[in-house]
């Protein structure tokens, strides 16, 4: 007897994009829709509407049209086990328990609450432990960008386990317009925010009692110089007004002043996945979110100096992945993790 497909909606409201889609239980993203976020004064109202709208539309796209949860992602801290966004940096209307009841009460589905980067997480995670997903990773293979100096996911010449397990502790990097840590150890989403802020301290790069103040209340965060604001930012201050594609070009036509920008960014990036090895000792990390996709002369940069950072006889097993969804895991996370919850 064939097992009954179930599926949920996911939800992943990002700093400037909304994105709602429908997503079966082995990962499948069957339909979605996507604005930008809400601004203004109206931001709340706008939202909800928008999103029940986005539910509206989306549920007859369900096998059977039958959706059984809903999977919200913020950015920003939730309250574990609770309906309530604690902390947001750039949407403070999202914060308490309003969305979640009104969601709820509104589409009379289970509404399951988590962050943005935990849900990008956990589908990242899915997506490398089975090759369920193998349709999306066909459309995401445009954006992953790949280098040469980045191992490809099946290697065939090493001696380490051919098994595509992700193996006992997973860690994913994302790097969008801010910049986020999760980690997965045994199977089971580990808190890496200590709670009062929303980045975890081994994204400290810069540990100067003067470094510059990041959002979240933390001085020298890796997303201070490695987030999207940040390098978007940071390309301005050089004459590059047309955001990172335009930083790739500048950088392929050999741009001094973008070939530093690069080589600045990849020293901390590398240095802020030295110590996520040496706190996690993850297998696998995962590396991924807009800011790689747009720069893939990033990945060449950093993958020779990670390898050559991490002892091989400490950390035999760890390998650096290009994560594999694009801007698809936080839906897809978000939905796997309500239908896990429900
Ligand atoms: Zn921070």
């Amino acid at each position: 007897m064939q097992e009954k497909q179930t599926t949920a909606i996911g939800i992943d409201i990002g700093a400037t994009t909304t994105r709602v889609g429908v997503v079966t239980s082995d990962g499948r993203l069957l339909a979605r829709r996507s604005a930008p976020t809400s601004r203004g004064a109206r931001a709340a109202d706008e939202l909800i509407a928008r999103l029940i709208d986005d539910v509206t539309a989306l549920r007859p796209e369900a096998p059977d049209r039958t959706v059984s949860a809903i999977g919200l992602a913020i950015p920003g801290l939730v309250d574990p086990n609770t309906t309530t966004v604690r902390r947001t940096v750039n949407a403070a209307f999202l914060e308490g328990d309003w969305l979640v009841r009104e969601l709820t009460a509104r589409s009379d589905l289970p509404v399951t609450l988590q962050t943005d980067i935990a849900a990008a997480t956990w589908a990242e995670f899915q997506a490398l432990a089975t090759e369920s997903c193998s349709g999306i990773i066909a459309n995401a293979g445009a954006t992953a960008k790949r280098s040469a100096a980045v191992p490809p996911r099946h290697r065939t010449d090493d001696k380490e386990p051919s098994s595509d397990k992700p193996g006992s502790r997973f860690a994913h990097l994302r790097f969008g317009t801010g910049i986020g840590l999760g980690v997965i150890i045994n199977g089971k989403p580990q808190p890496v925010e200590p709670g009062r802020t929303t980045h975890a301290r081994v994204l400290i790069v810069d540990e100067r009692d003067d470094a510059p103040l990041c959002p979240c209340g933390l001085r020298g965060c890796l997303e201070l110089y490695a987030g999207g604001t940040a390098m978007v930012s940071a390309a301005r201050s050089i004459g590059l007004d047309d955001g990172l594609p335009q930083l790739e070009q500048a950088v392929a036509a050999g741009d001094v002043f973008a070939l530093e920008l690069l080589d600045a960014t990849s020293g901390v990036i590398v240095c802020a996945v030295e110590n996520i090895t040496r706190h996690y000792a993850p297998e696998v990390i995962v590396l991924g979110g807009g800011v790689l996709e747009h720069l893939p002369s990033l990945w060449t940069r950093i993958a020779a100096p990670v390898e050559h950072a991490i002892p091989p006889e400490a950390y035999r097993l760890t390998r650096r992945v290009a994560a594999q969804l694009g801007d698809k895991a936080g839906v897809i996370g978000a939905a796997l993790m309500a239908l896990r919850a429900s």
